[in-house]
């Protein structure tokens, strides 16, 4: 029987990303916009399990939701559940890569260790709504200033050692094939295929 989750989150890209990863056999579908949910929580497996909870108990489908963000080694592993807004409220991508390059300004290149990471939580009402979640990790460095145009977010000062070159200076299929939220995305498809 196919498994139709219910993404929590209003974003096509992502349950398009989401569906190519886990293949044949599943299905995402979006959930209604209007249902807010606070991202309060101080990890992103906090996150991830509230969004995917939420509307698991809301619809009674199974449910799918991920949280992901930036951790810098030199800041202690922010901005963290804070990356969206880490120079505030509404910030741009702009404004956030502005504030990290100033956080960073004379640190040396070995002291810009980064990863970017990616939670995903997957709740089934049919197993008394229990949770699991899937981490991934994709490690780089923070460049001195922005190289690249595509991707989003802090692509541009993210550096990908092996290519040699930022996040936003890959064509699409490798960042895809590389990024935190594929390590998550492959890791979860391992898990649904076991247990069919
Ligand atoms: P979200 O949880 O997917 O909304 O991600 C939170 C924030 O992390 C985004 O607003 C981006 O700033 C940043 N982020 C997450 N994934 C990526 C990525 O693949 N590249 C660049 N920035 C990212």
């Amino acid at each position: 029987m196919k498994t139709k989750f219910i993404l929590a989150s209003g974003n096509r890209h992502k349950a398009e990303e989401i569906a190519a990863i886990l293949g044949e056999g599943f299905g995402v579908s979006l959930m209604d916009s209007s249902v807010e949910i606070i991202e309060d929580g101080e990890t992103f497996e906090e996150n991830a399990v509230k969004k995917a909870m939420t509307i698991a108990k809301a619809t009674g489908r199974a449910a799918i939701a991920d949280d992901s963000g930036l951790c810098v080694d030199f800041l202690s592993g922010a901005p963290g559940v804070h990356t969206a807004r880490y120079a505030g409220e509404h910030a741009t991508s702009e404004q956030n890569i502005d504030k990290l390059l100033d956080a960073l300004e004379g640190v040396p290149e070995d002291k810009r260790g980064a990863k970017f990471v990616c939670v995903i939580a997957a709740v089934f009402p049919d197993e008394d709504f229990k949770c699991r979640t899937f981490r991934g990790e994709c490690e780089g460095r923070i460049t001195a200033s922005r190289a690249g145009e595509s991707g989003f977010g802090y692509d541009p000062i993210f550096y990908v050692e092996k290519y040699g070159c930022t996040m936003a200076q890959l064509d699409a299929d490798t960042k895809n094939k590389i990024s935190h939220r594929a390590a998550a995305l492959t890791k979860l498809a391992e898990f649904l295929n076991t247990r069919r």
